[in-house]
């Protein structure tokens, strides 16, 4: 069974006061009754002692106990609601208080007699003494160890009243605060949750936009938020993909359907040129069958760098012999200008595809009789691989969109070029992954700079 925030915090909050406030009672009371304790003690001996102080005086003077005295006695016992008995010094009773008919018939009896049935008789005896000779003993006694006055019961009452209405205000406290801290909390989780529901639906555009200040609260509205938006950057991502990915797909097989179409139906002679044409198109699906498997393994591959520690300057060296040949038909001077002593960890075959791809995009994008150079060196904890040209450069509002995937700044130019937008995203994703940077300056028709940053390790 689940319960609601609501019901748990303000179930925690009136058990807690419940708790307390019981705590306090049991304290309170135990406090009150002892300090009532000594207090009815104390006055029921000074009563007891004023008893035996005026029998002693009594005795003193005319040495029997006559009508007054009793009529005295009697009188006081009455209004305080005590008895007693009067002793020979041989303990024979000279006097006793009926206690049976005491209780009837008085309006202050009334009270008393209400005690009577539900305490028992408690007595002491004393002795009355003068100078030094026992008269005679006297015997006081009440219903209850402790005579309480009507007063003294009212006012422990009403104490005992103002702790019961602390208690019942005390937890009416308590669950209205209950209510209320529940609600700041349930409020913006209903609305996390609200949020999540129309996530799971579909629409990834929907945001928390909590006002909580409550800390964990906050911190999970900002990871759902951040989880929502990644999820549609992965969405607008993979639906880019799709349908470039059709994109470049249809142009090649289309041309290839139209040109064996013409062959199959005799239209065309099966020529070299039109036969390579086909293979032109063909290839270029290939490759970009090869840069998408590339892609893909490099999502999957991001932590499974097999890093070792290995001399740049070698993996640069021998990507420059490789482009050398071409660079020299196409009329492209490459310079290169490399520090051996830079060794770090580094997944070699990563690192070589990225130095073939930025060389092949110098290369597609520098005219004749260019220049391409590369460099190789050390800035503070950090190895600097530079790859510049001077070729046809990149217009600034293509600069920051150049690591996307499929983007090419030139559709139609890119194209002949062969490239498919794709070079310089894997650039991007391996140097990522080596917790490098990639940065561009260029200026079109001066020339384009990449410059890598790695770590040293
Ligand atoms: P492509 O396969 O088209 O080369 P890339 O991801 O490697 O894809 O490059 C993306 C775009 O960046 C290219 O289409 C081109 O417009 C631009 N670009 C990349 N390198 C250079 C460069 N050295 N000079 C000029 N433009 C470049």
């Amino acid at each position: 069974m689940k319960i609601s925030l609501n019901r748990k915090f303000t179930l925690f909050y009136v058990l807690s006061s419940l708790l307390l406030i019981i705590v306090f009672f049991t304290i309170t009371n135990r406090v009150i009754n002892t300090s009532f304790q000594s207090y009815m003690e104390e006055n029921q001996l000074k009563r007891d002692q004023e008893i035996i102080n005026y029998l002693e005086e009594v005795y003193r003077k005319q040495h029997n106990i006559n009508n007054d005295v009793i009529n005295n006695l009697w009188h006081d016992a009455l209004m305080s609601d005590y008895y007693i008995t009067l002793f020979t010094e041989d303990m024979q009773v000279i006097w006793k208080m009926d206690r049976e008919q005491m209780g009837m018939g008085m309006m202050h009896g009334m009270m008393m007699q209400q005690r009577t049935y539900n305490s028992d008789f408690t007595s002491k005896t004393y002795p009355i003494e003068v100078s030094g000779e026992i008269e005679g003993y006297v015997e006081i006694g009440q219903y209850g160890s402790l005579l309480l006055s009507k007063e003294d019961i009212q006012f422990r009452n009403s104490l005992y009243q103002g702790i019961l209405l602390t208690a019942v205000i005390g937890i009416g406290i308590s669950i209205i605060i209950g209510v209320i801290i529940a609600r700041q909390f349930s409020k913006p989780i209903l609305k996390i949750k609200e949020v999540s529901d129309v996530l799971r639906k579909g629409d990834l555009s929907a945001r928390i936009e909590t006002k909580s200040n409550t800390q964990e609260i906050y911190e999970l509205s900002q990871s759902i938020n951040y989880l929502a938006s990644s999820l549609e950057q992965q969405e607008t991502l993979r639906k880019r993909l799709t349908s470039d990915i059709s994109h470049e797909l249809r142009t090649p097989l289309n041309v290839l359907q139209n040109h064996i179409e013409a062959l199959i139906d005799g239209m065309w002679e099966p020529t070299g040129d039109r036969l390579e044409i086909c293979y032109n198109e063909v290839h270029r699906l290939t490759n970009l069958v090869k840069d998408l498997e590339k892609l893909t393994n490099l999502d999957q591959a991001e932590l499974k760098l097999k890093k070792e520690l290995y001399p740049l300057e070698k993996i640069i060296d021998q990507v420059i012999h490789q482009f050398e040949p071409s660079f020299r038909n196409k009329g492209i001077e490459i310079t290169s200008e490399l520090d051996n002593q830079v060794i770090t960890l580094i997944d070699k075959d990563k690192i070589t595809q990225v130095m073939i791809n930025l060389l092949s995009n110098a290369f597609k994008f520098t005219d004749t009789n260019g220049h391409v150079r590369v460099d190789l060196y050390k800035e503070n904890a950090h190895i600097i691989i530079k790859v510049s040209d001077n070729g046809i450069g990149i217009k600034e509002k293509d600069l920051n969109n150049i690591f996307e995937r499929f983007y090419r700044g030139d559709p139609s130019r890119s194209r002949k070029t062969g490239g498919a937008g794709l070079g310089l995203s894997i650039v991007k994703q391996i140097i990522d992954a080596h917790s490098g940077s990639i940065d561009v300056h260029s200026v079109v028709n001066q020339g384009t700079t990449f410059t890598i940053r790695i770590p040293l390790v």
